[in-house]
């Protein structure tokens, strides 16, 4: 049986530290998909559209990585896909409690989508889309911390 895994995030915009994990969870499993899970009436920086361009860019070398974007419930997008693992990165104890929860209600949800957490390189221990786009927002370099293209897409955001 072949293992698939979902990736699931904001990713508004990705970073170095999500690239951390996607590389590691494609050499875990046989495909992973890296999926921007929306709510229609959230606020975001990016549009969906954005945010997926980037993520294409940034796993074009990475054949069994592939990227989608989705509203609803995650356990939903995972049994349509034939994936029975939801990926999520680690960093400071602050997602520690967030984390947990949303492994829980999504196993009370679909017991037979499992979530696996991977530790974040310890680079990447604190940087999240927020700060990124906070520095950037006041013209702070974030170079180093996101990929090329988020870095563009960035400057051209909070040039005008
Ligand atoms: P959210 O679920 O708050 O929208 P993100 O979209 O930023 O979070 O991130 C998606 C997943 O990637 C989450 O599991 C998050 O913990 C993880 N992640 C975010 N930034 C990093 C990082 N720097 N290192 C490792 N994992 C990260």
């Amino acid at each position: 049986m072949k293992k698939i895994a979902v990736y699931p995030g904001s990713f508004d915009p990705i970073t170095n530290g999500h690239v951390d994990i996607i590389e590691r969870g494609s050499r875990m499993f046989d495909e992973l998909i890296v999926l921007v899970a929306y709510n229609p009436t959230k606020k975001s920086l990016f549009t969906v559209e954005d945010r997926l361009a980037m993520i294409t860019e940034v796993i074009k070398n990475y054949k069994n990585v592939r990227a989608d974007c989705f509203s609803g419930l995650l356990v939903d997008y995972a049994k349509n896909a034939g994936a029975n693992v939801l990926l999520r990165g680690l960093r400071a104890l602050s997602d520690f409690e967030y984390e947990f929860q949303l492994a829980l209600i999504n196993r009370r949800l679909n017991r037979d989508v499992e979530t696996v957490f991977m530790m974040t390189g310890y680079k990447w221990f604190y940087t999240s889309s927020t700060i990124i786009n906070e520095a950037a927002s006041f013209g702070g370099s974030v170079e180093g911390l996101v990929p090329e293209i988020v870095d563009r897409k960035l400057k051209e955001k909070y040039k005008k």
